[in-house]
């Protein structure tokens, strides 16, 4: 987000301070919300659209997340079990529609947001991957789709990027990476010039029947509202148990180009370990490697535990090194974090609140930059009443899946997380992890929720 304000200036758009009236407000300017307003314009647009931000558009994940544009079909998992074998593979490739749109309208609008479409690779770093791989891969083999995923030998990881840490792998066609801060200030852009009114610094208080918002200084007053607040849906009466709050790292190195040649990593790929505590990473337009994951924390509110944690960062630069000794000798130069929305399926749900005139989409699970442009179509047309094939898809309107009430749910996510961290490092490490650290990460599984090994 620092590279995006320095380029494209600093503007903030004034914070609402009167009454309004519109036919569809959003709370939260994140790539959900803007998304949602970037459709509803196209397809309607003489459509009144007012967004409402508390922070900048793009200030919260959408504007600091790793730029992953992924795929589906590692999820099949899951997505068969929730939504059958058709629905699943619908599901996916509506994502990959995503994907590519999410570059077309790079291109259309001139945002360049450092689109490329490379593929993702999964690297298997011990044994167990070994068996997550073949099975993810098998699954795409039944459903017909083993040209969307299929195995890397050990030869052809390494030919695509030469960590000593890698053993054989799989690979994703459905990967694009982007600069995400300047995709979100480039949808910003393109939705001012369309006329849709966003007001910043505006806290939404709640919504008051059927589609007001509420703010501290002037409401709005819509026929439909959309509710695109990610994981601060905790503070959503409605929502919270949708949802655990967890939050994310991720470190930047300093650029490094001849390093990555060393390493044979040129072909921009997106890349993620295999372990249930997900490491992912991949390289920058200059020249540096961006790496996410390893701890993080749960919490029942968005505080500063979510971008200043330096337990975090510190697991997520210790991942960095062990899976890249060769950048030994270069600097980790920044690293922060944010809230992601853990959802009891890890994946989003997208629907209509009773009432018929409060739309959501929640539960990315730190998995949003394909999913929230898809939720956004999704969102536009429940908001104009359209019956399309989006508002069809299996995960929109399905039976909620809840967690505990809070805060049983936080304190039980953390020591489950910790747990599994723990698994997944003993692993990593060639020794059997305790019984008490596999018996406490595979509890959620054994709760009928389809996250932990
Ligand atoms: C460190 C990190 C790395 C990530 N990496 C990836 C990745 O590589 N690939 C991937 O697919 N996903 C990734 N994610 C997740 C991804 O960023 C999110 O899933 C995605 O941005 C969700 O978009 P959103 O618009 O729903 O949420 P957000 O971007 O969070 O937008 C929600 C907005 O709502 C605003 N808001 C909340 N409450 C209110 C209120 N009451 N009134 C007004 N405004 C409000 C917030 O300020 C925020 O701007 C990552 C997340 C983090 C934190």
């Amino acid at each position: 987000m620092r590279e995006a304000l320095a380029r494209d200036g600093e503007q903030t758009c004034a914070q609402l301070n009167r009454d309004l009236d519109a036919d569809v407000v959003i709370v939260g300017g994140g790539f959900t919300g803007l998304w949602t307003a970037y459709q509803l314009a196209e397809a309607a647009p003489n459509l009144g659209i007012v967004i409402l931000e508390q922070d900048i558009c793009g200030g919260g994940p959408s504007g600091r997340n790793g730029g992953f544009a992924s795929g589906w079909w590692d999820e099949l998992d899951g997505l068969i079990a929730l939504y059958g074998e058709e629905g699943a593979v619908r599901s996916c490739r509506a994502i990959g529609a995503s994907i590519d749109a999410i570059g077309e309208f790079c291109g259309r609008h001139h945002v360049d947001a450092w689109f490329r479409k490379s593929g993702y690779l999964f690297a298997s770093t011990n044994p167990r991957h070994e068996a997550v791989c073949e099975e993810m891969v098998e699954l795409a083999r039944h459903v017909g789709a083993d040209d969307e995923l299929y195995r890397l030998t050990a030869g052809e990881v390494h030919a695509r990027c030469d960590s000593p840490a890698f053993l054989s792998g799989a690979f994703m066609k459905d990967g694009a990476s982007v600069q995400p801060a300047f995709l979100a200030r480039g949808l910003r852009r393109a939705l001012l010039e369309r006329g849709v009114r966003i007001y910043e610094q505006t806290h939404v208080q709640r919504l008051d029947g059927p589609a007001t918002a509420v703010t501290d200084n002037g409401n709005v007053r819509a026929k439909q509202a959309v509710l695109a607040v990610n994981a601060w849906a905790t503070a959503w009466p409605r929502l919270r148990r949708r949802l655990v709050a967890w939050s994310s790292y991720i470190v930047l190195t300093a650029p490094a180009p001849e390093l990555l040649a060393q390493l044979r990593w040129t072909g921009g790929e997106l890349i993620t370990d295999l372990r249930t505590s997900v490491r992912y990473f991949r390289t920058t337009h200059d020249g540096r490697i961006a790496f996410g994951g390893g701890g993080g924390r749960a919490r029942t509110r968005i505080d500063h535990t979510f971008t200043h944690d330096a337990r975090a960062v510190r697991e997520a630069a210790e991942g960095f090194r062990r899976l890249f000794p060769s950048f030994a000798d270069v600097p980790l130069v920044d690293g922060w974090g944010g809230p992601i929305d853990v959802s009891p399926t890890h994946l989003p749900t997208i629907g209509t609140l009773e009432e018929g005139t409060v739309h959501y989409a929640v539960g990315y699970t730190g998995n949003g930059v394909a999913p929230s442009h898809l939720a956004g179509r999704v969102l536009a047309d429940l908001a104009r009443g359209a019956d399309t094939d989006e508002v069809r898809l299996p995960m929109v309107n399905p039976k909620p899946r809840l967690f505990p009430p809070q805060p049983f749910s936080s304190l039980g996510a953390a020591v489950i997380r910790r747990a599994i961290i723990a698994k997944d490092t003993a692993e990593e490490r060639g020794v059997a992890p305790s019984r008490l650290a596999s018996a406490v990460a595979g509890l959620p599984r054994r709760m009928g929720y389809l996250l932990g090994p």
